[in-house]
């Protein structure tokens, strides 16, 4: 093997400035080369039904392709050029393929029933038991019980569904990066003098006069909260709502992808013997069947209509009596929204950023993860892929639990959102027999620091951190030695947002807020009036909220349950606005255009999982609003029964083992005012 090539060191910290797009396949290749060989090796007879013979065996090399390639996809995400694209876009059908083979293999999963039906199986700890389990379910999943022509068929959709998606999130980034507008300053009454100061260097980095307007969330939002310029927001809005749609190039319309990957899901389950794919995809979750599902949004939806409407009779009220505008369109709302919280509370988001300095809410933040699970935080070094990302040790005890990185700044090149993805996950290693520590990759899209001043984010980047921060954990802070089952792995997916949505309730802390802000010229903390109108302010518009993300949770079962959505995308969006929304929308909306998250990011037939994952969320934070938020001892047992925990055993058991009983709704609708 090549020991120039950055991909094929196998490091917990890899050399990203040294990757170049090349490396990609030069590294890909060798390793699904040897991966395949491990998997030949392990299906035969010299190799037993033994957990760690087969872990040894396949898991090591399979783990180490993995790697190596989760180096390739995060850049492509986090630092894409149009090589490294190529690059990515090369290898992704053959690692689909590979994992599409090994998942389907019936001598592998002839291997695993042996393992599973030998006597040394009883003997295997619960963590191997649940991994074992798992990989079963999922063999069956992955259409290992198919033969023939059905099983070709079933390895053909996987390869074109991953091209497909793949695509449908090109589209929207470049739909994204593809829109720009250049304004003079006449045009930007209203717009807070950050983002007109990054707008300016935007089009100067371009040698143009003026004011360079993007998509991109730093300069879209504000403009639609702020801006006084009706039409402005009109254009942004229109181009922000119609991305990817038959409305703009037709290169980039997503409408056929999007009934072509609905059409292979439909006949993806169809081949598994089920009768939606809605229904499939709940095989591996808590959830039982799309019904439920779909009671459980309608009963939502019902419980917060009535607020939803109050809200917007509201906000029409004031938009004619105090703004003049005696229609409200789709592009007003946001900004009227805006002007009703400021006059009804007195404060803007604005007002409050100045207090969020981001090495302030990261110092405060640490603090808390370190007073509540027990750990220090430490800054350590790393090679980076940008100059403005971080790279910080967790530890208990003087021993290293964990590494993350932290990339926080929007960028051209970067795709919009904010996640967590694993870099390596903690692991007992069956070739050495030491303990793999995790590394996480922690990424958001906040304003970047101008003027030479520290990046202030608002309250909703201060909840996007935390949320991010409480995946993080649940990765970093795993006891499990299974790499299956550590970390998040095998956690069911909609319960996989528990330990995150948890996270955001600090964001309404006194205590908490107080301590991570400071004004970025006084230094002083967030006053406490400012923060109890915050606070008031918190269930502002919850009913609207709530309904919006009913609609899109709906719109996504809809989508993935009935047999002929995909002729019906549109009709189908437009029919799940009309029974849940009370919004004014443009006929012209195509908002599902975009909807990555189920067409390119794995939730669908998930999107609920959100709602449904706060309903437990917030039912456990309730333990520590009885207890007091910075209880240690409440803190030490949701540490060890929920984020030790990691995929171990079913969700439902570790809540209950935090909270000694099932998981009730009251406390989001009480956290939502809905009580
Ligand atoms: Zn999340």
């Amino acid at each position: 093997m090549d020991n120039t090539n950055p991909l094929l060191q196998r490091s917990a910290r890899p050399d990203f400035a040294a990757v170049r797009p090349e490396h990609a396949a030069l590294a890909i290749e060798p390793l699904l080369a040897t991966a395949d060989a491990a998997l030949e090796a392990a299906v035969g007879d010299a190799v037993p039904a033994d957990y760690d013979a087969l872990s040894r065996t396949l898991d090591v090399p399979v783990e180490q392709l993995g790697h190596a390639w989760g180096i390739v996809r995060h850049l492509h995400a986090v630092a894409d050029t149009p090589e490294l694209r190529a690059a990515y876009t090369a290898m992704l059908p053959r690692m689909t393929d590979f994992f599409t083979r090994m998942g389907a293999d019936e001598r592998l999963y002839d291997k695993y029933k042996a393992l599973a039906a030998s006597p040394a199986a009883a003997g295997l700890n619960a963590a191997r038991r649940k991994a074992l389990a798992d990989a079963q379910r999922d063999f069956v999943l992955g259409g290992a019980e198919l033969q023939g022509a059905a099983r070709e068929r079933f390895a053909q959709i996987q390869e074109r569904s991953a091209e497909l998606s793949q695509k449908f999130a090109e589209h929207v980034l470049d739909a994204t990066d593809g829109f720009s507008l250049y304004v003079d300053e006449a045009r930007l009454d209203g717009v807070p003098a950050d983002v007109r100061s990054a707008a300016r260097a935007a089009a100067e980095a371009e040698g143009r006069p003026g004011f360079k307007l993007t998509l991109h969330a730093p300069c879209l939002w504000p403009l639609l909260m702020y801006g006084n310029d009706r039409a402005l927001r009109e254009t942004l809005h229109v181009a922000y709502n119609t991305r990817a749609s038959e409305f703009g190039p037709p290169e980039l319309d997503n409408s056929g992808l999007m009934r072509e990957i609905l059409e292979l899901r439909h006949e993806e389950a169809a081949l598994l013997g089920h009768a939606s794919f809605g229904q499939l995809s709940l095989v591996p979750k808590m959830a039982q069947s799309p019904e439920q599902v779909i009671g459980f949004l309608r009963d939502l939806g019902r419980r917060a209509r009535p607020h939803a409407e109050r809200d917007l009779a509201e906000l029409r009220a004031f938009a004619a009596t105090d703004l003049g505008l005696a229609e409200l369109q789709p592009w007003d709302l946001a900004w009227a929204s805006e002007r009703l919280k400021e006059a009804r509370y007195a404060f803007s988001d604005q007002e409050v950023k100045q207090y969020l300095t981001e090495p302030r809410v990261l110092e405060g933040l640490f603090g808390i993860i370190e007073t509540l699970f027990e750990v220090a935080i430490r800054p350590d070094t790393a090679p980076v892929w940008h100059e403005s990302v971080r790279f910080y040790r967790i530890e208990r005890g003087g021993a290293r639990v964990g590494h993350f990185y932290l990339d926080l700044h929007a960028r051209p090149g970067k795709q919009p959102g904010a996640w967590m993805t694993d870099a390596q996950a903690r692991w007992r290693r069956p070739d050495s027999g030491t303990l793999q520590t995790p590394v996480a990759y922690l990424v958001c899209n906040f304003a970047p620091p101008v003027d030479g001043k520290p990046a202030l984010l608002t309250h909703d980047d201060l909840i996007t951190l935390f949320h991010e921060f409480g995946h993080g954990l649940h990765q970093l802070l795993t006891q499990v030695d299974e790499l299956a089952v550590s970390g998040m792995s095998g956690v069911e997916w909609d319960a996989v947002e528990l330990p995150s949505q948890f996270m955001e309730n600090f964001c309404w802390e006194w205590d908490v807020v107080r301590r991570l802000s400071a004004h970025v010229e006084t230094g002083e903390p967030l006053p406490r009036a400012l923060f109890d109108k915050l606070l008031a302010a918190r269930n502002f518009q919850s009913g609207m909220a709530m309904l919006r993300q009913v609609e899109m949770a709906l719109l996504d079962m809809r989508l993935h349950t009935e047999a002929d959505a995909s002729g019906r995308v549109q009709a189908i969006a437009d029919e799940v606005r009309a029974e849940v929304s009370v919004l004014p929308r443009s006929p012209r909306n195509r908002f599902v255009a975009s909807f990555s998250h189920i067409f390119a990011g794995g939730y669908a037939a998930g999107y609920y999982s959100y709602k449904w994952a706060e309903v437990l969320s917030a039912d456990a934070y309730g333990a520590f609003e009885e207890a007091g938020v910075f209880d240690p001892a409440v803190g030490r047992r949701y540490r060890q029964a929920v984020l030790e925990a990691g995929g171990s055993r079913p969700a439902l058991e570790s809540f209950k083992a935090f909270r000694g009983r099932e998981p009730n709704i009251d406390a989001l609708l009480r956290h939502q005012g809905m009580a």
